[in-house]
């Protein structure tokens, strides 16, 4: 009996030494711990579940927007959940985004869909994530400017590294309804020097800006 517990610690222990060795080899080729693999091939994934079910979503509501008598201005997705249009479990973003249906009102047909979480693996939801984060670089303006105007201290210059705090520190004090984020991950950045203009770093800064 002792034997055998012996032996199977010493086997723990061998697994353990090999694993960290193996461990150690795949952070060296790739200059990343083998915990943000698995994360971001996790992420990876979910983002692929995601726009599987942005694609069937969009067939589907192609077929219930055909089917009705009267154009409607939007579609819900549970709205083709309840008709029997979708799968429930289609319905769902894995990492628990919204997703929403953007009908061409004036076209008749729908747009494309897209989630909060995920963006849209349509090549038509640049147009939509462009304007989307130009409506955010003009809350964020807006913010900073009254911010500045209200408060003793300044915020400061936003970078790409420290956003998180002035967003949280603008959200908080009620200056954004939200922490503004780009669905196309660029990032958002300031140079107090130009007026207070904020750029995302994708998608640059809206052109409206320069007009005026
Ligand atoms: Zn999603
Ligand atoms: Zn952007």
């Amino acid at each position: 009996m002792q034997i055998k517990k012996k032996h199977i610690i010493q086997g723990l222990i061998e697994v353990f030494i090999i694993l960290t060795i193996i461990s150690t080899f795949i952070y060296m080729a790739n200059g990343e711990s083998i915990f943000v693999i698995i994360k971001k091939s996790r992420k990876y994934k979910t983002k692929k579940e995601c726009h599987s079910n942005i694609s069937e979503i969009y067939s589907r509501a192609e077929i219930y927007y055909m089917d009705l008598k009267e154009m409607p201005k939007e579609i819900e997705v549970e709205e083709l959940v309840n008709k029997g249009y979708l799968e429930k479990k289609r319905s769902k973003c894995p990492s628990k985004g919204t997703y929403s249906i953007e009908i061409n009102v004036e076209k008749k047909y729908v747009d494309t869909v897209w989630c909060s979480e995920h963006a849209s693996p349509f090549d038509r939801w640049s147009v939509k994530e462009k304007e989307l984060c130009f409506s955010n670089i003009d809350a964020i303006e807006k913010a900073i400017e009254l911010y500045n105007k209200e408060q003793k201290e300044k915020i400061p210059p936003l970078a790409h590294y420290n956003n998180t705090s002035v967003f949280t520190e603008l959200y908080q004090k009620g200056y954004l309804t939200e922490i503004p984020r780009c669905l196309g991950n660029g990032e958002y950045s300031n140079i107090l020097s130009e007026n207070n203009t904020v750029k995302c770093s994708k998608h640059g800064e809206p052109s409206a800006k320069t007009n005026d």
